[in-house]
């Protein structure tokens, strides 16, 4: 979340100048692709379980659609902040051309903590939400999906209150949805299944066996948890996740020398992905202060929780052990830690290439729906697996063959994709 020092849509649109500069994009192509084409900050009114009413912040951001309709999660957040949801809908902008799926960039969010909401207090926030913006997403402009703190029955509530308001079936509006109820099997792992993914080719292109690695994790949540469980399958070896803990309004990290047990763990978490400590010490894990998950002895760093989490004070605490780091949650490294990084010759695989898998799996979600016909997960996985492969190496060849950092070549593809998108529809 943005806090007064960190401007997360300042980020990206410091990222976006020095790329469009280098690929010598014309001043109009620069101005479209900045900023957001559209968005939109309204109230939702909600009458709460104890009588009164509550007026909650929500917001929805489109960055460009020139590729596709515009694509995005949904965030609750009681920090959410607008230039985070902005920064969120560039994002997903060059994530989709990253991977090359038809589709542009958006992101929404509600300011809102969920811990403190009862169910019902949370479907009214949903449909409240669809009210107010209904007129402006749909199958074929803007297709919302889960993020943090929200999930399948969120976005079942939205799909009611939109058919509702539209007077039809319309299961494309949204992704995300439950397996059954027009979700595609498979989009839980997603994200994380293709975090490991793309660091299963970065490790095999530095000839680097997976099986004599070691990782720390920041948050365990859905991209973590199933980050881990294939990095395990692969033969790698988990030290030490983190989590916030809502009691102490605070962040732990779990290590544990010899490798964390995952189904241990998550008998132990709660549905937002945070940790019981009391119950860690007893199972054998050191309970440490929330930041030590980066300075741990490890091959690899995986930030999948919040953005801005790899900065200039904390990027000093690697340890030089570190090679590589796969991005899960999206802008956890300011430009300014890049530099260091860079330096320090440490491989990173940049958030909206790693963490791709989820709206890749979105994609996958609509064309099954489109076609009322539903794959297995087997075949859901295997494509999944092609799709984050061949944008790996898209990115490492021209990584490789420029000699540029990893994050350069991406944000490269990804513009260069836009841009000509937008040229081609004869905007610019
Ligand atoms: P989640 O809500 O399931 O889990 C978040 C985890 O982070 C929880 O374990 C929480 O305890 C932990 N956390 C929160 N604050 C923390 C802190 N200060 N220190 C340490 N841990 C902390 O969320 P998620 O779906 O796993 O998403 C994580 C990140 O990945 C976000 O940046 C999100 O935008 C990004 N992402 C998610 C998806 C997806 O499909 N879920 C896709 C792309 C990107």
């Amino acid at each position: 979340m943005e806090d007064k020092s960190f401007n997360p849509f300042k980020m990206a649109q410091r990222q976006f100048d020095e790329i469009a500069e280098q690929l010598g994009l014309d001043q109009g192509t620069k101005e479209l692709l900045r900023v957001p084409s559209r968005e939109y900050h309204f109230t939702i009114p909600v009458k709460m379980d104890d009588g009164t009413t509550k007026v909650f912040q929500g917001f929805r951001v489109q960055h460009n659609d020139a590729r596709g309709p515009s694509k995005g999660g949904i965030r609750f957040h009681p920090q959410e902040t607008i230039n985070t949801v902005r920064a969120l809908a560039t994002w997903m902008t060059w994530k989709c051309a990253v991977v090359d799926i038809p589709l542009g960039g958006g992101k929404g969010g509600v300011i809102c903590d969920p811990h403190n909401l009862s169910m019902r207090e949370q479907e009214q926030i949903c449909r409240g939400w669809i009210r107010q913006i209904a007129v402006n997403i749909g199958p074929l402009q803007d297709i919302p999906a889960p993020d943090v703190m929200t999930n399948s029955q969120h976005m079942l509530w939205m799909m009611d209150e939109y058919e509702k308001l539209n007077g039809g079936k319309f299961p494309g509006m949204i992704t995300g949805k439950p397996v059954g109820m027009g979700g595609s099997l498979g989009r839980t792992e997603a994200t994380g299944y293709g975090v490991i993914y793309t660091l299963r080719e970065a490790l095999k292109s530095k000839n680097v066996d997976i099986k004599d690695t070691s990782a720390s994790f920041q948050g365990f949540g859905n991209v973590s948890q199933f980050a881990i469980e294939l990095y395990h399958k692969y033969g790698g070896k988990t030290v030490c996740v983190s989590s916030w803990d809502q009691d102490d309004q605070k962040s732990y990290a779990f290590y544990k020398e010899s490798g964390i047990n995952l189904d241990e763990l998550l008998e132990i978490t709660d549905k937002f992905g945070g940790i019981d400590k009391d119950k860690a010490k007893n199972l054998g894990y050191e309970v440490l202060p929330g930041d030590e998950w980066i300075s741990r002895e490890v091959d690899i760093l995986v930030p999948a929780a919040l953005e801005n989490q790899i900065n200039v004070d904390t990027v000093q605490n690697i340890s030089k052990k570190v090679k590589f780091i796969a991005e899960g949650a999206n802008g956890p490294t300011t430009p300014e830690a890049d530099k260091v990084l860079s330096k320090l010759g440490i491989f990173v695989i940049p958030d909206f290439l790693s963490n791709a898998g989820g709206v890749t799996c979105s994609y996958f979600e609509q064309i099954q729906g489109n076609m009322n016909f539903f794959w297995t997960k087997e075949e859901v996985i295997e494509k999944l697996d092609k799709v984050m492969t061949k944008a790996f190496y898209g990115v490492y060849e021209l990584s490789e063959r420029k000699g540029i950092f990893m994050r350069d070549a991406a944000y490269m593809i990804a513009i260069a994709r836009v841009a000509e998108a937008c040229k081609l529809r004869g905007w610019v």
